[in-house]
């Protein structure tokens, strides 16, 4: 029995080699950060990854709990594509919960940990630079109809930049960043986190992008848990998108890991957050366990 457990450490050893000081980009949905005991659990998880020499920059949203208040608020939600379309009274509630409130959520369930955080917004060190998006002719996969969307303080990103995220990661800190960005006059913008996970995760030359949901990967039927795809190139996933297999919120994470991997980085990963090791099990086994999606 206590050689079973031990036999445990050597098992990781060979991925603690492989993958000592190298960046993984993990991305936590706000539908797996309002669990005490689950943000709780997987903030040991981050922290250990953290401790064995791997560098983790973690990137949230929240979009269950800005839609959640914006509609106790009287402040009515519309996503087209799997977008939210934000106005301004929106963007103030997004401020507060993703900047505020689950940021700081994560940063106590990693300081529990006893990891040393630091809690940021894209709008730090200039980490986001965005540009409102434009009004633009849209095929709403939901309806199979062509729209004029206006989708208000939405940004595209235009660039990133790495100094602080680098000057955090390289002296041993986590950082936790929430999902806004900035253009150069300041304006404040509401960017989906996968983008902005996906595109850090290329900057920092990641080797994994972690996308951590609270479904088991891309189903082949989004209303049955067992479905899951466990591999898929780009290509595959896209199709997926044609055939509309995937609808919502999984499709800015398809285009974002698209993006992604034809741009150097070797894999990401859709995993349930909600399951127990669901973390260690991508980083320290072969199996994985959600959805691997590679060029
Ligand atoms: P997150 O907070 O992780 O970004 P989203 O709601 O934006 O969560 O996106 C994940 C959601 O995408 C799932 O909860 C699911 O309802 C939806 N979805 C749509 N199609 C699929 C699919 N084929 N497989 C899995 N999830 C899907
Ligand atoms: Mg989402």
């Amino acid at each position: 029995m206590i050689h079973e457990r031990l036999d445990l450490l050597r098992e990781a050893l060979p991925y603690i080699q492989r993958f000592k000081n190298k960046v993984f980009v993990v991305k936590l949905s706000g539908k797996i950060t309002e669990d005490q005991e689950r943000l709780g659990s997987l903030a040991e998880e981050i922290t250990l990854c953290q401790q064995v020499g791997i560098s983790v920059a973690v990137i949230h949203g929240g979009g269950k709990q800005l839609t959640e208040t914006a509609e106790r608020l009287g402040i009515s939600q519309r996503m087209v594509n799997g977008r939210r379309i934000t106005d301004a009274e929106t963007l103030e509630v997004a401020k507060m919960i993703f900047a505020g409130q689950i940021n700081m959520d994560i940063l106590s369930a990693l300081r529990g940990k006893g990891a040393e955080c630091v809690g940021l917004s894209g709008v730090d060190g200039n980490i986001i630079h965005a540009r409102r998006r434009e009004i633009q002719e849209v095929l709403n996969r939901e309806t199979g109809q062509l729209e004029t969307v206006d989708f208000g303080h939405v940004g595209d990103i235009v660039g990133i930049n790495l100094r602080l995220l680098r000057l955090l990661l390289d002296n041993g800190y986590i950082p936790v960043v929430s999902s806004l960005g900035a253009d150069e006059q300041g304006h404040i913008y509401n960017i989906n986190a996968d983008t902005i996970a996906a595109e850090i995760a290329v900057h920092l030359e990641a080797e994994k992008l972690i996308l951590l949901t609270d479904v088991n990967g891309i189903l082949r039927d989004k209303d049955d848990p067992a479905s899951r795809i466990s591999r898929l190139t780009v290509e595959e996933a896209e199709a997926l998108v044609r055939d509309r297999v995937v609808s919502s919120g999984m499709l800015p994470k398809i285009a974002a890991i698209a993006r992604l991997v034809r741009r150097g980085v070797r894999s990401a990963h859709i995993i349930n957050g909600s399951n127990r090791n669901a973390l260690l099990h991508e980083v320290f086994t072969d199996e994985g366990a959600g959805t691997m999606i590679t060029l």
